[in-house]
């Protein structure tokens, strides 16, 4: 079997993230790295509400300040549960499965773990991550399955 030394765990900070990290650090072993991986996908820059008066557009920074404090404090938290240092703990910004392709390519990695629901019909259409992150990244990809109960 293959050697996989230095291992991303994609994960999108749900409860599911725990599976995740768990299958990287057991493929990774004792002598590898994992590195978790969070991409942060951008928000509209402006809500509409409709009022009596007409539209208003409310500016979205404070939101964006406290989701950003939240998905550092849970992707700390999954961190410590599972051991893995805060230097290999990355939270990016962009569209999440080119980001986790380009992080796999600029750092090496042998494999990307991340989550799969099985998608059927519709779903299956409109893809998932795990398959948008199979189409041209550098390395081995494995799809752990996650169970709805
Ligand atoms: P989904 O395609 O949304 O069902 O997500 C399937 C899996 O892709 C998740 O279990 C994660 O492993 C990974 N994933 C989804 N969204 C992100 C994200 N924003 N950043 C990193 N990994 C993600």
């Amino acid at each position: 079997m293959a050697e996989y030394r230095k291992v991303v765990a994609a994960v999108d900070l749900s409860a599911e993230s725990a599976t995740v990290v768990k299958r990287a650090v057991s493929v990774a072993g004792e002598s590898g790295e994992v590195h978790v991986v969070f991409v942060q996908e951008p928000m509209d820059s402006v809500y509409m509400g409709v009022v009596p008066y007409g539209p208003v557009f409310v500016g979205l920074d404070q939101v964006e300040q406290k989701l950003r404090e939240e998905l550092e404090s849970r992707m700390r938290k999954l961190g410590e549960a599972h051991a893995i240092p805060r230097s290999r703990q990355h939270i990016l910004d962009g569209n999440a499965a080119p980001e986790i392709r380009r992080f796999a390519e600029d750092n090496e990695a042998d494999l990307v773990v991340l989550g799969t629901h099985g998608q059927k019909g519709v779903q299956l259409l409109l893809g998932s991550t795990a398959n948008s992150v199979l189409h041209g990244v550098c390395c081995d990809v494995l799809a752990v399955r996650i169970r709805e109960d």
